[in-house]
């Protein structure tokens, strides 16, 4: 029986207010979620006391016959869940999946061809201030000036012209369908690996609501805690299981010691939720919330990048309203309403500064919130960038957000 020792008040307020927090606010923010009260027993189980250095059958710890079992149910549903061959469910987060890949595939100076930074990739596809672009020699790839879409044009372009060992398709702020058949096409054409890095769209790939990059890409890495709603943590698949096992020995003892076999048992829960038919009709609602979010704001007189999104997130530019990132966030902050300040393409500021939000439907979806309750939630985006008091929209949000109780 579990026995709960709270004397540490000062920690346990914290995890209080963080918790009132969740619950009155608007979770915006694309790459959150809430998990399932399974996935967070899991996560918080006896497993977080256990040592497994190693693989299931060869650790080099004793006592690992129960954690074999949770690791080998956590791979086994992984590959039913995405269909692939091989999956590696031990990086502890999306950037320690991409770390093991590249070690895995390429030597320091090699080139890599990722989306541009400011586009909508990921730190670890090639920014100077991470290992991505300290070790590799890093190309990025614009989105289309007109369309704000990428163009498979301009990739190959700089494909052939610069000759990359490896492309990275995927983003971090990009509200499009990508087309994976098309990046292989052209990694085939200049003999690059392509690894796909669905970190964002993970739970829409595993509920078919968007295309599969398993059939396509050399190998795949995501993290769990996004659309996917599980823990937070990465996961590395692939079809080829002769690859797979370069990536086993670059996790494990490549770039990682002992697994964390409670946040595996926590993934291997969020599989199990995500191989369930209500996770499909989850998913399909995040899209359709995600849309009406976009059209109520449009609606509104907000720029939506790209003009609109197919998955679960899009960006605002802020321009027209004479507002940046940052200050929107701030703003929005005060109201109750969480987002994250992101660069719009060809952004004339800072990364720190920002000229859009990325907004994202995940959380509030899995909440139950539907495309009535998005116009409300534009419309306390708009009166606070408006400048109405946060005080006055914050109570709303609040009374809002407690109609739809956390799982
Ligand atoms: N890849 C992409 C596309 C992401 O968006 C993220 C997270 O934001 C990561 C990788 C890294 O994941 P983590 O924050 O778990 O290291």
């Amino acid at each position: 029986k579990m026995n709960t020792d709270r004397r540490d008040e000062a920690l346990f307020a914290l995890l209080e207010r963080e918790f009132e927090r969740q619950r009155d606010g608007l979770e915006l923010i694309a790459s959150e979620n809430f998990t399932s009260q399974a996935v967070m027993a899991a996560v918080g189980s006896v497993l977080t006391n256990k040592y497994a250095e190693g693989y299931p059958g060869k650790r080099y710890y004793g006592g690992c016959e129960v954690v074999d079992e949770v690791e080998q149910l956590a791979i086994a549903r992984a590959k039913e869940l995405f269909g692939a061959a091989w999956a590696n469910v031990q990086p502890h987060s999306g950037s320690s999946a991409n770390l093991a890949v590249y070690y895995a595939l390429l030597e320091p100076g090699d080139t890599v061809l990722g989306m541009d930074l400011a586009h909508g990739g990921h730190l670890t596809h090639g920014s100077p201030v991470n290992f991505s672009g300290m070790n590799y020699r890093v190309v990025g790839y614009p989105v289309d000036r007109e369309t704000e879409r990428i163009d498979l044009g301009t990739v190959r372009q700089l494909a052939l012209e610069h000759r990359p060992k490896l492309i990275i398709a995927g983003a971090s702020a990009y509200s499009r369908v990508i087309d994976f058949a098309g990046f292989r096409a052209v990694a085939d054409e200049v003999g690059a690996y392509l690894m796909a890095d669905i970190a964002h769209i993970a739970g829409l790939v595993a509920a078919g609501v968007h295309p599969s990059p398993v059939p396509h890409a050399h190998v795949v890495t995501t993290t769990t805690h996004k659309t996917l709603r599980g823990p937070r943590g990465g996961l590395i698949l692939s079809r080829d299981p002769e690859l797979g096992k370069r990536f086993d020995k670059m996790i494990f003892p490549g770039t990682q010691g002992g697994p964390l076999e409670h946040v595996i048992a926590g993934k291997a829960v969020a599989f199990f939720e995500a191989l369930q038919p209500e996770f499909k009709t989850y998913s399909e609602q995040i899209v359709r919330n995600a849309r009406a979010l976009a059209g109520a704001l449009a609606g509104r007189g907000y720029r939506i990048v790209s003009g609109g999104t197919d998955n679960h997130c899009f960006v605002v530019d802020l321009r027209p309203q004479g507002l940046t990132g940052n200050k929107a966030s701030k703003l929005l902050d005060e109201a109750r309403i969480t987002v994250s300040k992101s660069m719009i393409p060809f952004d004339p500021e800072k990364p720190w500064v920002t000229s859009g939000i990325r907004l994202g439907t995940p959380a509030l979806t899995t909440r139950g919130f539907t495309e009535r309750e998005m116009v409300a939630v534009a419309d306390a985006i708009d009166r606070t960038l408006r400048g109405e008091d946060p005080r006055v929209v914050g109570a709303e949000v609040a009374a809002l957000a407690q109609r739809f109780p956390m799982p």
